[in-house]
């Protein structure tokens, strides 16, 4: 452990001094956040606070008037939009808050989109996609759309998606925010278990401190500045 209750081990993804407005309004000043390979962190934190605008910072998605984001030993928030999207399709997974499946498909099509998008045959993407759906529970549902699952059903398969490309990075923005708590925390679990037997590295959003309970280290985002907490289960 650093002084500051951050992690020892080298970061994987990190965004150092981040700061970002929307018009006047600033969301980031100056925001600091790591998190080492394998390490789930919790971003906590008021509403409007500027925590899903951090997650988008990291992962890329948005590109910061100042400050940078390192992953994996490499400047990423100065290259070009279309760098910045293939590095995003190749390591990094996103759960959102609803689960945004492509209703047409079916549970096993919608895991199996992002391999076949990445050059896998359709056979292979689909036994993959089986195993993703045995592996969080969803045994015998290959076949249902998106309106035919439950919400806590629709985020697993959304994080089976996510999951099944094999990403260094996950992003999750209030993945249970539109489940009921004991709908969200089985989600969560599945979520932390997956991540962890996969070594995965996880960035998740939330504003429900049991849901932040699960994750390694907790970092509290306040006012557009992040400070990160330890926590008893802290990487070591
Ligand atoms: P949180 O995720 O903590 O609720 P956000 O990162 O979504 O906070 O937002 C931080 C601040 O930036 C808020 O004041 C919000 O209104 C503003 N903001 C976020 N995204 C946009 C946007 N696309 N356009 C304008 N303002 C935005």
């Amino acid at each position: 452990m650093s002084a500051t209750g951050g992690p020892a081990r080298a970061a994987l993804i990190e965004a150092r001094d981040v700061a970002i407005s929307f018009g006047r309004t600033p969301a980031l000043r100056g925001a600091n956040v790591s998190a080492a390979a394998g390490e789930i962190v919790a971003v906590m934190g008021p509403s409007g606070s500027g925590k899903s605008t951090l997650l988008h910072c990291l992962a890329g998605i948005l590109a910061p008037s100042s400050g940078e984001v390192h992953f994996d030993n490499r400047r990423i928030d100065t290259l070009s939009e279309a760098k910045r999207s293939t590095l995003r399709r190749d390591n990094f997974g996103f759960v959102f808050q609803f689960g945004q499946l492509v209703p047409e498909l079916t549970a096993e099509e919608n895991i199996a989109l992002p391999l076949l998008l990445a050059g896998a045959r359709r056979t292979q993407a689909l036994t993959q996609a089986q195993e993703w759906l045995r592996r969080l529970d969803l045994d015998g549902l290959q076949e249902r759309r998106s309106g035919e699952l439950s919400g806590g059903q629709a985020q697993r398969v959304a994080l089976a998606r996510a999951l099944a490309a094999g990403p260094k990075v996950l992003f999750a923005d209030e993945p249970t925010g539109a489940l009921d708590s004991l709908t969200g925390e089985n989600v969560m679990r599945q979520l932390v278990t997956a991540a962890r037997r996969e070594g995965t590295t996880v960035v998740l959003v939330t504003h429900d401190s049991r849901v932040a309970a699960y994750a390694d280290r907790q970092v509290i985002v306040r006012d557009g500045k992040a400070t990160s907490l330890s926590s008893g289960r802290a990487a070591s």
